[in-house]
């Protein structure tokens, strides 16, 4: 479902991104592990073309991202293929980003109705389907103000799922919440890949990486250092700076 290939990123002089590879099977969940400023948000953000890469390739589902191939030449997909791309990909960040101006229900019926001008009752029925999924049938009609951190992340996982993703990025999905808070969204998550979603998950919780993560990747300094089965990488991880960090995180 995604294939990065020797992915390259700078910031003016910078290099984030030096060179990672990574393969995420159909249904596969990912786990993306390291330190602050290691380039685990740049690269999720690399994968739905939110930054532009400055080598390699990255695949979604087969299809090269941001790029068409012609004759062995890569060309630059214009803004209405990238956003047409991105729509199968669903991203959910540290910080909620709900719209304050919405109630639960406007929000995850927002992006259905604006892009894929798709028909209001039956958004709206899917709407409620998704609240109810992730925990918030009773709380439909409540703006993001009303609801706990917990709850608004668990509406923007329905909101990002409300356009049927083929695929789902979560960036520290639960860093920004309180401790009693972060279960009920690692639970939503948890049912999603139960479900056979296929999710990229960078987050410090070990505990969902071993028990749900089909893979993890431990990046520091802009490469992939070491990656593998979780339990075998939190376990007897290979690398001296791998368990310099989980000596800290565990
Ligand atoms: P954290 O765990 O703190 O979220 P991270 O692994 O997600 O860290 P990134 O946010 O990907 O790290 O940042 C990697 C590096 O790239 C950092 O040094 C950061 O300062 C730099 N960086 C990220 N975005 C930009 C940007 N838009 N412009 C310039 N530098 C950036
Ligand atoms: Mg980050």
């Amino acid at each position: 479902m995604v294939r990065a290939e020797n992915v390259h990123k700078s910031f003016g002089h910078v290099e984030v991104l030096k060179g990672v590879d990574l393969v995420v099977k159909p249904g596969e969940v990912c786990c993306v592990l390291g330190p602050s400023g290691s380039g685990k948000s740049t690269f999720l953000r690399c994968i739905n073309h939110l930054e532009k890469i400055n080598g390699g390739r990255i695949f979604v589902d087969g299809e090269l991202v941001g790029y068409r191939e012609r004759r062995g030449k890569l060309y630059e997909m214009k803004d209405r293929e990238v956003a047409a791309q991105r729509r199968s990909i669903g991203m959910v960040f540290q910080r909620f980003n709900l719209f304050p101006h919405m109630t639960a229900l406007e929000n995850v019926m927002e992006a259905p109705i604006r892009v894929k001008r798709e028909n209001r009752a039956a958004t709206r029925d899917q709407a409620l389907g998704l609240l109810e999924r992730v925990g918030l049938g009773e709380k439909t009609g409540n703006y993001p103000a009303q609801l706990s951190g917990g709850q608004q992340q668990r509406v923007a996982i329905a909101r990002a799922l409300a356009m049927r993703p083929k695929l789902m990025l979560f960036d520290e999905p639960t860093s920004a919440l309180d401790p009693e808070l972060v279960g009920e969204v690692l639970d939503v998550m948890k049912d999603l890949a139960r479900d056979g979603m296929t999710m990229v998950v960078v987050t410090h919780e070990i505990g969902f990486a071993r028990e749900v993560g089909d893979s993890l990747v431990f990046m520091d300094g802009g490469v992939v250092v070491e990656q593998g089965n979780p339990r075998d990488v939190i376990g007897n991880p290979q690398h001296e700076r791998t368990k310099a960090f989980l000596s800290k995180v565990l």
